[in-house]
């Protein structure tokens, strides 16, 4: 191994990771200032290929049509949307954007990366019964959710989703709803093409095979980033004004490098997933439709089983999982010591403390990666009653890892959502999280440039263009119903984006 430092003179912005968070920051600010140098340094051999990869996420174009861990019950039993409306919000700021890519011919094919496919939360019992009755009339109260079409009715959700209510109970009572606009996402198609465009038709540099290994911010307020060649075993050094860490799972250990203050007293919780794949063709054709269930008691919120139809590479798949397990890996590629270097003094109170407060979660894990394949077919079974093992294939999905912070009360808590750490005088931001993900990566990086580009984001200039971009930006969706009704047939006709109609 060749330890050569070779050093290069400098870029304005250095992206750590080819994951979708890089892709998109690396798109909107090179429409924003197409004079912007931008590197992007990549472990991996190719972008997409952690989590945003078909395969690895669920591609769930997340809009919180039925996702019921988003509209938690509160405890006078009324149903709380406030989550909900933020997250459709976000998801049609996400289809905004991919619409200008489109319309500019930035990316082609919409129908490689989206699609409609139905969302449909299932339920069965008669609590869950009445939750999701409750859920749905708080929902259609909201423009957002007004299309939602709600059932108990056997022979519709006959027609609705067969293969689950075949071979089922009947006197087990059931409901679901619809919602027609729901999608089917290929995040990684996506950001491949972004990539595409921005290493070929915008001069970015793209280095594959690149690890970053350490940052330090110099006396000038630069970035020295330290990148081995993972090929020759060669360690260079870059400068660069800004740093954004997209580094998916690996983004907790580069932010502890960077030394500043504000990632002090982060941890991660790392959760492992695996799906059940169909290797049955025939049962493949049966189900269109994404249909999540209810959580199970102490599971995390983002292990909500669900039947999953997916379009991936041009060709209908369908997936069932995740099932939760536990690594120490913080990526799928990473290694089991990532999550022990991870542990400092900083952050090993908040650590302690978020893991003795939810022995309910460590307790569904250890169940979780006990489980036997028969074990995994009956929780198939809770959806498609008629599954029969042969038709199913384990695969590994990708890994998440959870935020753990300081908190001045607790000590430290455990969050499934994302957030933006950002320091010296933000120039440095990493993206800690993984929920609700991908779906959401426009507004992110909308609220980092908001928060590290304060300076640009007021000018004429970058309001027009971000308008362009995003018609429906800085005004609310929920709150203006004539609004949402334009953006969304503006982003449905250039998405492709045909809603099948609801059998009511
Ligand atoms: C099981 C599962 C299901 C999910 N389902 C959904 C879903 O249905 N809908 C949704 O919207 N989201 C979903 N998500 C979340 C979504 O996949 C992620 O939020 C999103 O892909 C994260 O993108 P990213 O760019 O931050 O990270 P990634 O795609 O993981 O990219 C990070 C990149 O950084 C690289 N990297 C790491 N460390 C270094 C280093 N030191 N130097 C250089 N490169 C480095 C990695 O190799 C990787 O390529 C799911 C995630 C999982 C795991």
């Amino acid at each position: 191994m060749n330890n050569n430092t070779a050093e290069n003179n400098g870029t304005d912005v250095v992206l750590i990771g080819a994951g979708i968070m890089s892709a998109t920051l690396g798109m909107m600010l090179k429409e924003l200032n197409p004079d912007l140098k931008i590197e992007v340094l990549e472990r991996l051999d190719g972008a997409a290929a952690e989590s945003s990869d078909a395969w690895n996420n669920a591609g769930t174009g997340h809009s919180a049509f039925c996702e019921l861990n988003y509209t938690p019950e509160k405890p006078d039993g009324s149903i709380d949307i406030t989550k909900a409306v933020r997250i459709a919000e976000s998801f049609e700021i996400s289809k905004q954007f991919w619409a200008y890519l489109i319309k500019n011919n930035i990316i082609e094919l919409p129908t490689s990366f989206i699609r409609n496919i139905p969302h449909i939360s299932f339920v069965w019992g008669n609590d869950n019964v009445d939750f999701l009755r409750k859920r749905y009339e708080a929902m259609v109260q909201c423009h957002l959710f007004d299309e939602m079409v709600y059932t108990e009715d056997r022979e519709q959700l006959k027609e609705w989703i067969p293969l689950v209510m075949e071979g089922r109970d009947s006197a087990d009572p059931v409901a679901a709803t619809r919602m027609d606009l729901g999608t089917d996402v290929n995040f990684g198609a996506l950001t491949r093409s972004m990539f595409d465009y921005l290493q070929n038709k915008c001069g970015m540099e793209t280095h594959f095979g690149h690890e970053v290994r350490k940052l330090k911010q110099m006396e000038d307020g630069r970035w020295r980033i330290t990148v081995k060649d993972l090929q020759t075993g060669e360690k260079r050094k870059m400068y660069t004004r800004y740093v954004f860490i997209g580094a998916g799972g690996g983004a907790l250990p580069l932010l502890e490098k960077s030394k500043i203050p504000e990632g002090k007293g982060y941890g991660g919780f790392p959760v492992s997933g695996q799906w059940l794949r169909c290797i049955n063709r025939s049962v493949i054709e049966k189900h269109e439709a994404k249909v999540y269930g209810k959580a199970a008691v102490g599971s995390p919120p983002m292990s909500v089983p669900h039947l999953d139809t997916r379009y991936i590479n041009g060709k209908r798949e369908l997936l069932f999982g995740p099932y939760a397990g536990f690594s120490t890996k913080f990526l799928k590629r990473g290694s089991f010591m990532d999550l022990p270097k991870s542990i400092k003094p900083t952050n090993l109170r908040p650590m302690i403390s978020a893991g003795l407060q939810n022995m309910s979660l460590t307790k569904y894990l250890i169940d979780q990666v006990r489980q036997s394949p028969l074990d995994r077919i009956e929780a198939l079974k809770d959806f498609y009653p008629d599954a029969r093992p042969e038709d199913w294939k384990l695969e590994v999905a990708g890994q998440r890892v959870q935020i753990i912070k300081k908190d001045a009360d607790k000590g430290g808590v455990l969050e499934f959502g994302t957030e933006v750490v950002s320091g010296a005088n933000c120039t440095l931001a990493a993206l800690l999280g993984a929920s609700p993900g991908a779906s959401t990566a426009v507004s992110i990086m909308l609220s980092l440039l908001e928060r590290c580009f304060m300076h640009r984001i007021n000018t004429e200039e970058w309001q027009v263009k971000l308008k362009e971009m995003i018609p429906s930006y800085g005004q609310s969706l929920a709150g203006n119903p004539a609004l949402l009704d334009q953006v969304r047939s503006y982003t449905s006709e250039v998405l492709g984006l045909v809603p099948a109609t609801a059998k009511r």
